[in-house]
C-alpha cells in the first residue's frame, strides 16, 4: 500500500502548482488503494501564517482531496532535534554557533526519478548541509527527510523545481540510515506565453478560482491534464475515473502550459453536463449572497433560468451576472446601449407590443413569439429590428437566451413594466 504525502508550506495560498502536486499525490495513492497523507511545513514560524493553514485545507477539500492523515511540522521540533542530536553523537554532523551541520560526504548520487529517469549528481557540489539553524529550527530539507522517513513515504512526488534538493535529501536520509524513497518529479506549469506562471496567466490561488464561478470538478479536470494524459485524446473526466487510470508512467517531462481559456472552456462543459437540480444547489447561496433571492422563492421558476442559460455558461457567476435583471428591480442601460438600439424611435411599436403582450392570459414563451410576430408582420417590419431593442429594454443585455424565453422568465408584470419605462425614458419627446 504506498503512503502519498502533500507537504505544503503555509507561506501563501493554495495556487494552481500546488493544487498540481497534491491531485498527481492524490491520484496516485488513490490509483494503488494508498493513503494520502497531508504534512503542514510550517518550521518557518515567522512566514508560516494560520489563514494560509486555512486556506489551504479549505481549497483541498473543495478540490475533493480528503487527507487520511495529518501532521504539522511546528510541533514536532523534538523529534528533528533527536535525529540531529543522533547524528552529531555519530560524527556526522557538527555544531557552529549553535546550529547543527551535517558533513557532505564525497560520494556520486543517482536519482531514478520515476518521471525523468536517472540522474546522477557529484556531492562534491554541494556544500555540509545546515540541518537545525542556531534558532532551533530545522531547515526544509531536515524535517522534510526525517519526516517522509518516519511517515514512511513511498513515493515523494513534487513539482521540478525541488529537483536540485533531491540529491541534499538523498545524502541525509543515508547518513540516517533510512530508506530513501522513490521520487517523481513533475514538469513545471508555464503560462501560454511561454515564461513562468504569472499572476496575469492564471496563477491565481484555488480559492480565487472558486470565487470565479470555477467549479472544483472542472479545475481538477483541467489540473490532471497538467502532465499527464489519459490517452485516447479523452479530456472531459472525472475524478475517480482518472484515479483509476492513472500511472506515473504517462506523466511528461515537457513543462506543462497553462492556458486559461483551456480552463475556462471545461468548465463550461462540466456546467452543460450538471443536472439542473445540482447547479440549483451550487447558486441559490451564490444568487443569495448577491441580495437576489432570499428564504422564499419558486424552486421551478429557477430551475427555469439555469435551463435557459445553462448552455452559454462559462463560469457560475455568470449566471448571476446574466441573471440579474430578472431580479433587480431596476434596471441599467448604458450610455453605449442606448446610442447603439434606441437611437430610431420605435416608440408607437414599444406601444403596440406592450398592447398585445398585456392581453395575453398565459404569458408563455410560444404566446409571447406568437403575439411579436404578428405585430412585426402587421407592422411590415423585421423581427431583428425589434427584437434588439425590446432584448435591451428588459434586460438592459445586447446578448442572452431567446426573447421570447427571455420575456416568459422575467414575467409578464415585469415585462410590461420595462417597456413602459423605455417608452417613457429612451424616447423623450421635446
Ligand atoms: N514545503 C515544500 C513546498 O511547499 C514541500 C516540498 C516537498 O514536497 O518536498 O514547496
Amino acid at each position: 500500500m504506498t503512503r502519498d504525502r502533500f507537504a505544503p508550506s503555509p507561506t501563501g495560498n493554495l495556487h494552481i502548482g500546488g493544487a498540481r502536486t497534491a491531485l498527481f499525490n492524490w491520484m496516485h495513492a488513490q490509483s494503488q488503494g494508498g493513503r494520502f497523507v497531508l504534512r503542514i511545513e510550517d518550521t518557518d514560524c515567522e512566514r508560516s501564517k494560520k489563514e494560509f493553514v486555512d486556506e489551504i485545507l479549505t481549497s483541498l477539500k473543495w478540490l475533493g482531496f480528503q487527507w487520511d492523515e495529518v501532521y504539522f511540522q511546528s510541533e514536532r521540533f523534538a523529534v528533528y532535534r533527536e535525529y540531529a542530536d543522533k547524528l552529531l553523537g555519530q560524527g556526522k554532523a557538527y555544531k557552529d554557533q549553535g546550529a547543527v551541520i551535517l558533513k557532505m560526504p564525497q560520494q556520486k548520487i543517482r536519482l531514478n526519478d520515476l518521471i525523468r529517469g536517472a540522474i546522477e549528481f557529484d556531492t562534491a557540489e554541494l556544500k555540509d548541509q545546515v540541518l537545525i539553524k542556531s534558532d532551533g529550527s530545522p531547515t526544509y530539507s531536515f524535517a522534510c527527510v526525517v519526516d517522509d522517513a518516519l511517515m514512511e513515504i513511498d513515493c515523494v512526488i513534487r513539482g521540478e523545481d525541488h529537483i536540485s534538493n533531491t540529491p541534499k535529501q538523498m545524502v541525509i536520509y543515508e547518513a540516517l540510515g533510512f530508506r530513501i524513497p522513490q521520487f517523481a518529479h513533475l514538469p513545471l506549469i508555464m503560462g501560454t506565453e511561454g515564461g513562468r506562471l504569472s499572476k496575469r496567466t492564471g496563477a491565481a490561488a484555488v480559492s480565487e478560482y472558486r470565487q470565479m464561478g470555477f467549479l472544483p470538478e472542472a479545475l481538477v479536470n483541467y489540473l490532471m491534464l497538467l502532465g499527464w494524459s489519459p490517452g485516447k485524446n479523452r479530456e472531459i473526466m472525472d475524478l475517480a475515473a482518472a484515479c483509476k487510470e492513472f500511472s506515473l508512467k504517462k506523466v511528461n517531462k515537457t513543462a506543462a502550459i497553462f492556458s486559461m481559456e483551456k480552463l475556462r472552456w471545461m468548465n463550461a462543459q462540466h456546467l452543460k453536463g450538471m443536472k439542473t437540480q445540482a447547479l440549483r444547489g451550487l447558486l441559490v447561496p451564490l444568487l443569495k449572497e448577491r441580495g437576489f433571492l432570499d428564504g422564499n422563492f419558486d424552486e421551478n421558476r429557477l430551475d427555469e433560468m439555469i435551463e435557459a442559460f445553462k448552455g452559454r455558461l462559462v463560469t457560475l457567476t455568470d449566471f448571476l451576472d446574466w441573471t440579474g435583471f430578472i431580479f433587480k428591480d431596476e434596471l441599467l442601460i448604458t450610455l453605449d446601449l442606448k446610442e447603439k438600439f434606441f437611437s430610431k424611435d420605435l416608440s408607437m411599436e414599444f406601444q403596440l407590443l406592450r398592447e398585445r403582450l398585456g392581453r395575453l392570459e398565459d404569458f408563455t414563451k410560444a404566446a409571447c413569439e406568437e403575439a411579436f410576430r404578428n405585430l412585426t408582420a402587421e407592422l411590415n417590419m423585421k423581427t431583428a429590428d425589434l427584437v434588439h431593442p425590446v432584448r435591451v429594454a428588459l434586460t438592459g443585455n445586447p446578448v442572452g437566451p431567446g426573447l421570447f424565453e427571455t420575456m416568459a422568465i422575467l414575467g409578464k408584470e415585469k415585462t410590461l413594466k420595462r417597456l413602459s419605462e423605455a417608452i417613457e425614458t429612451q424616447w423623450i419627446k421635446d
